[in-house]
Formats: C-alpha cells, structure tokens, sequence
C-alpha cells in the first residue's frame, strides 16, 4: 500500500470543501491604486490604519526563501496552535476521523480534538520515550483524521527516528502532521524536503520559541499546495496582525544573531544537565534535542513548591511523567539562579 494516491480532495471534511470562503475587501482587489476606499478604514495614515495583507506574501517569500520550499507551500498561523486547530476542522469528521497521538506529548492536539468533537486514540510512548511499535501504529493506520508526532518532543525533549516518521506517513490515511516547534534546537534535521515526497505531510515550525516572538504568535504549517489552500481557505482574513508580520520579517533577517543566542542556549543546557544531574534531588535528568530539560526528582512536588516560593516557575509534569519538572534553559544569571535556590533545598 502506497498513499501516493491519496487525494486530499477525499480527506478534506465536504462541509469545507464545498463552502465557499469569505472574501475580504484586500482579497477582491489586490491591485496597486493610490485612493483605497474599499475597507472602511480611517484614511489618516498611523502606519497601522491598514488592514495587513491577508496572504502575508512579503513574510512567506522570506520564509520560502530561508526553508526552500515555495510560498503556496506556507501556511501562517496565529502561533503554530492556529495551524494545530485548524487542521483540526478542515480535514477530521466528527464521528468518523479520528486523532491520533503520542503522549506524553504536546496537550493542544487532545484539546483541538476535544473542541471539534473529534475521537482521541492515544498510543504511548515507551519508558525511554521511543514511539510504540510500528505495527502498532499500522494497526491504527486505517483511519482517516490526523497523527500528530512532536518531534523533537514536548515534554520528553528527544527527536524520532526520521525514517520511522516516514514510514509511518506512508501507512496512514490521513494526514501526518509533524510539530517541529523545537527543531532549531535540535541536532536533527527538520523533515520539512519530505513535504514534496509526501503528499499527506505537514510540517508545524514557530518563531515562538529559538526565534524570540512568542508574544507575536507567528506559527507556520508546511505542506503541499493542495493542503495549504484548504487551510487558506478557512483561516480567519486577517489572522497575523502588521505589528506581528513586521517583527517576523526582521527577525528572519538576523540569522546569525539567532544561531548565535540557539549555540548559546544549546551550551547552557549541556551545563544544565552535567549540573542537576550532580544534585542529590535529582534521580535523572532525560537527554533534550530541545531548549528545556525534562528532569526527575525524588519529590517533584516539594521542589516544584518550594521553586514557586522562591520566584522560580518550571513546569510541573508528574502527570505526564512520574516525579518530572520541565525545565527551560534561560540565561545564564536565571539558570545559575535556580541552581543555587535547589542546593538550598538540598540542605
Ligand atoms: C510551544 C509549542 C507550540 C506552540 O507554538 P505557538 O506557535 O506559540 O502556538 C507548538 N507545539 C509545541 C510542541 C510546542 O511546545
């Protein structure tokens, strides 16, 4: 069984295939002209009196450009969670698509599937964090809907094996989704080439997280042209504000100054790790592909207490995995900050 023909036409919901979506007044015209009377806009020029390009063109060919793939092959979202949500309602059924994921892993595929209605079917991950096996998910292959594979993984911190991802993608029969929201971190390549081999591929990537604009919620899915429409299609009009595509476009142009912060973080967490993996709290500190360190301690909630107490805020996981915070790497004062506060709990 191959998916090379598979149609997305057939795995799009009819209701959004049929629909025909709302046309906005930058999308009936999209000329250059010197008088715009077609918005109901304040003509007083404020730099933000404008509604924002609703197919944000200048940020995708920026984009294209960086990843190598073309414009009709981005999607944008409102962070990576718009995306997530999204696909969510263009291509699952309720009652009929399902979704599957892999936990412990991000919560926002179970909550999309919740909000729409749509059946969750979870398969585990091992103890060492590994995806189950494959005939396990090929059991599972048969449905229509969307698996999600978070890789690197949120909150475990390590990759998949990239020919596992695609092995699995050719198996099922909806769309694969891939959330490399950590991948500039990682010592992994992002899987984004496979999306011109793979027809059911989206690849989710961020700015929100090594890129620094979380506060801007600028999230990209990458996949082929007839799965980027359908998004398009459905997305609110004006779903990235101009202050947010602005900010994106110029931290795209500073490449190196973000590789450079990326090396930086990537160092602090090796220290990290070396650091709480020394500390009596600490039973194990998990390897990371990413910018956090998943770590388990002897009494997570008595530490995760009395970080609080002292100002420090990491994230609480011992539903996920047994005793585990998740720690981020922040600067080097923040971290050493956190140090110092765990060795007084130590004595
Ligand atoms: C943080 C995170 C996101 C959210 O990204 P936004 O672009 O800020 O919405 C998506 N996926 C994973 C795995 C994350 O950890």
């Amino acid at each position: 069984m191959s998916n090379k023909m598979i149609d997305i036409n057939e795995i799009t919901r009819k209701n959004i295939l049929e629909m025909k979506p709302y046309s906005s007044a930058r999308d009936d015209y999209k000329g250059n002209a010197s008088v715009w009377l077609d918005a109901n806009e304040n003509p007083n020029n404020t730099n933000l009196n404008r509604y924002p390009d609703p197919k944000q063109l200048t940020l995708k060919n920026t984009i294209a450009e960086q990843k190598k793939v073309t414009a009709q092959q981005i999607f944008i979202g409102n962070g990576s969670d718009e995306a997530i949500d999204l696909l969510v309602r263009a291509f699952c059924e309720p009652n009929e698509s399902k979704v599957i994921t892999f936990p412990p892993t991000y919560g926002m595929y179970k909550v999309a599937a919740q909000i729409n209605n749509i059946e969750i079917i979870e398969l585990p991950l091992s103890e060492n964090f590994e995806l189950p096996d494959l005939e396990i998910i090929k059991s599972q292959c048969n449905q229509t809907g969307l698996l999600f594979i978070c890789s690197p993984n949120n909150p475990t911190g390590n990759s998949f094996d990239p020919r596992l991802i695609k092995e699995i993608s050719i198996f099922f029969k909806g769309l694969v989704v891939i959330d490399e929201a950590y991948i500039d971190f990682s010592e992994q390549e992002s899987n984004i080439n496979l999306i011109n081999e793979i027809p059911n591929l989206v690849i989710l990537q961020t700015l929100s997280k090594a890129y620094g604009l979380a506060g801007a919620r600028i999230g990209m899915a990458f996949a082929n042209e007839k799965i980027i429409s359908v998004l398009n299609k459905i997305k609110p009009p004006y779903n990235i504000n101009t202050l947010s595509m602005n900010a994106a476009i110029e931290v795209l142009k500073k490449q190196d100054f973000i590789k450079a912060q990326i090396n930086e973080l990537k160092l602090e967490k090796e220290k990290m790790a070396v650091i709480l993996n020394s500390l009596e709290l600490v039973i194990k500190v998990y390897p990371s592909d990413s910018n956090f360190l998943l770590v388990q301690f002897k009494n997570s909630d008595m530490v995760f207490k009395t970080l609080i107490q002292k100002g420090i805020v990491v994230r609480n996981r011992r539903h996920e995995v047994e005793n585990c915070l998740r720690i981020t790497i922040g600067t080097q004062e923040e971290n050493t900050q956190l140090v110092k506060t765990l060795n007084t709990i130590q004595s």
